[in-house]
């Protein structure tokens, strides 16, 4: 009866409250733990040059391993990180990673890749950031030429001045800024124009809706992007590349890079350095 569905329906979204509830607790108060006790770690994703086929560079993807040996995704606890200002202090740590990464393959003697890494808009409004950022970096040794900054668009609703101000002082510094999915919330063509940006990076709706009459429309609005980009000087990034299809089209279209599914997944950096750094390491050995 309806009634009997009814009831059934209300039972299982408790539950699914009820456990969302659960891990949100759990995450609220093991995080301070869990950043002592090293349960955040790095994973890389390989991003490759669509033209040359090479890798062209890794982006930083937190992963956090609890004590009881489960791992949560990142979409599980960011969220409430930015809300509850926690964000800021990953993020730096995770910069700590992407350095140590880097430093690790210097000292190896493998040339190393430029490594792009998630900010929250949380640490643009802190007075210290570019000065915390510069001394990790000064830490490890390393040039900031080969880190990049993955900002969301939304930060540039506000102040876009005051946001354009920190970026300079970012790319002054030898930062490389970037704009993380482009495309998927309420993006305008103007932004692009204003920001000061290196690197754009379009979202994977573009590409995961490419059959069909909407896969048409998409493909028209991702070459215009494409194109503008280039005028702007600005390099490309097609996110979410999951098909052989989904890179001709990117191919096609002449976007600089490529990242996703169809390459590679996000890997522990043990895996990361067997299967793209190694050769690096066998040529270093050899000269
Ligand atoms: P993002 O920065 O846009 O990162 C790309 C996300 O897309 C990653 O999810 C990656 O695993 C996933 N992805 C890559 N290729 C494909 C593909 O071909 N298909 C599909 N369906 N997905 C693909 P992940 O690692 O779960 O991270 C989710 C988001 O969490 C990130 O999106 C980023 O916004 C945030 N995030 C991750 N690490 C950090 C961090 O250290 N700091 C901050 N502030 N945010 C982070
Ligand atoms: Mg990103
Ligand atoms: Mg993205
Ligand atoms: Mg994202």
């Amino acid at each position: 009866t309806a009634k009997g569905s009814d009831r059934n329906n209300v039972w299982v979204y408790d539950v699914e409250l009820h456990e969302q509830e659960i891990l949100q607790n759990y995450i609220e108060s093991h995080m301070y733990q869990a950043l002592r006790d090293k349960e955040f770690r790095m994973f890389l994703q390989p991003k490759f040059d669509v033209r040359t086929g090479r890798i062209g560079g890794a982006e930083a993807l937190v992963r956090w391993f609890t004590e009881e040996g489960k791992m949560i995704y990142p979409n599980q606890f960011i969220p409430l990180f930015e809300s509850n200002g926690f964000c800021a202090r990953l993020d730096m740590y995770m910069v700590e990673q992407v350095c140590r990464q880097i430093r690790k393959w210097t000292d190896d003697g493998i040339e190393p890749i430029p490594i792009s890494v998630n900010q929250s808009k949380l640490l643009f409004y802190e007075e210290d950031y570019i000065e915390n950022l510069c001394g990790i970096l000064e830490k490890y040794h390393i040039k900031s030429e080969l880190i990049t900054l993955e900002i969301l668009e939304g930060l540039a609703v506000g102040n876009m001045e005051e946001l354009n101000r920190k970026i300079d002082l970012l790319k002054e510094k030898g930062f490389r800024i970037s704009m993380d999915d482009f495309g998927s919330g309420y993006s305008s063509f103007n932004i692009l124009g204003r920001i000061h940006i290196d690197e754009l990076k379009m979202d994977r709706v573009f590409l995961s809706a490419i059959t069909g009459e909407e896969g048409k429309r998409q493909e028209i609005i991702m070459a215009q992007v494409v194109d503008l980009a280039k005028r702007l000087q600005i390099s490309t990034v097609a996110e979410g590349v999951e098909t052989e299809q989904n890179e001709a089209l990117i191919r096609r279209l002449g976007c600089d890079y490529g990242q996703g599914f169809y390459y590679s997944r996000p890997v522990s950096t043990v895996e990361f350095d067997e299967k793209y750094m190694k050769i690096k390491r066998g040529s270093a050995a050899n000269e």
